[in-house]
């Protein structure tokens, strides 16, 4: 089990976002994780619905595999859909709903296990997948919360972060819902984000 300091995993996140393009860590913007996944990794995004309670919003596949998937259009139930290496599904759920926050912030997770996980979850023989659930064991519990850590990193650049911060003149609150807004993030995203670089209480 491989352990990451918070600051490793912030410069692994300057790192992703500078080989796509590194203006975007100089003015606050909102950091295109799709076109990161796609142009820098190679990896395709699928769209399907991973399961019928929509527990489980997105899964990596790192080797070629056979992944069931629920046929929601013909109410087929679950049936197995050949996926290449590289796939990243997307619970498509997501994409009915009119805030972006959790599909992007999904995308960014899935991201971050390729990043940090492929080699650990190829051995295994497994795919990632992000429950809503809390996971049973202890490393499983290591291992998404690395994932939800880089994420944030990805998705809200410490720097950047920052600057939007200061320059805004609203409340904490409107600091809150402006920040999450430029960055294409839920407000409860950029609220843990804002605390935990302690610009917020
Ligand atoms: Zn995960």
């Amino acid at each position: 089990m491989f352990n990451y300091y918070n600051n490793t995993l912030e410069s692994k996140a300057r790192y992703v976002i500078s080989s796509y393009e590194p203006d975007l860590l100089r003015e606050p913007t909102s950091i295109p994780v799709e076109d990161i996944m796609e142009e820098v990794y190679g990896l395709s995004i699928e769209y399907q619905y991973i399961r019928n309670n929509g527990r489980i919003l997105g899964e990596t596949v790192f080797e070629n595999a056979l992944v069931p998937i629920y046929e929601r259009e013909n109410n087929e139930g679950y049936k197995l859909i050949p996926v290449k290496a590289g796939t990243v599904i997307i619970d498509a759920g997501l994409l009915n709903r009119r805030n972006d926050g959790r599909l992007r912030y999904t995308c960014a997770h899935e991201l971050a296990h390729w990043i940090l996980h492929k080699e650990l979850y190829t051995r295994l023989g497994e795919t990632a997948a992000m429950t809503k659930a809390v996971k049973s064991s202890e490393s499983d519990r290591i291992i998404e919360r690395q994932a939800d850590v880089l994420s944030s990193y990805l998705l809200m650049p410490k720097g950047t972060v920052k600057m939007a911060f200061h320059r805004s003149a609203n409340s904490p609150t409107g600091k809150i819902t402006e920040l999450a807004r430029l960055f294409r993030v839920s407000k409860q995203a950029m609220e843990i984000r804002l605390k935990d670089m302690g610009l917020l209480n």
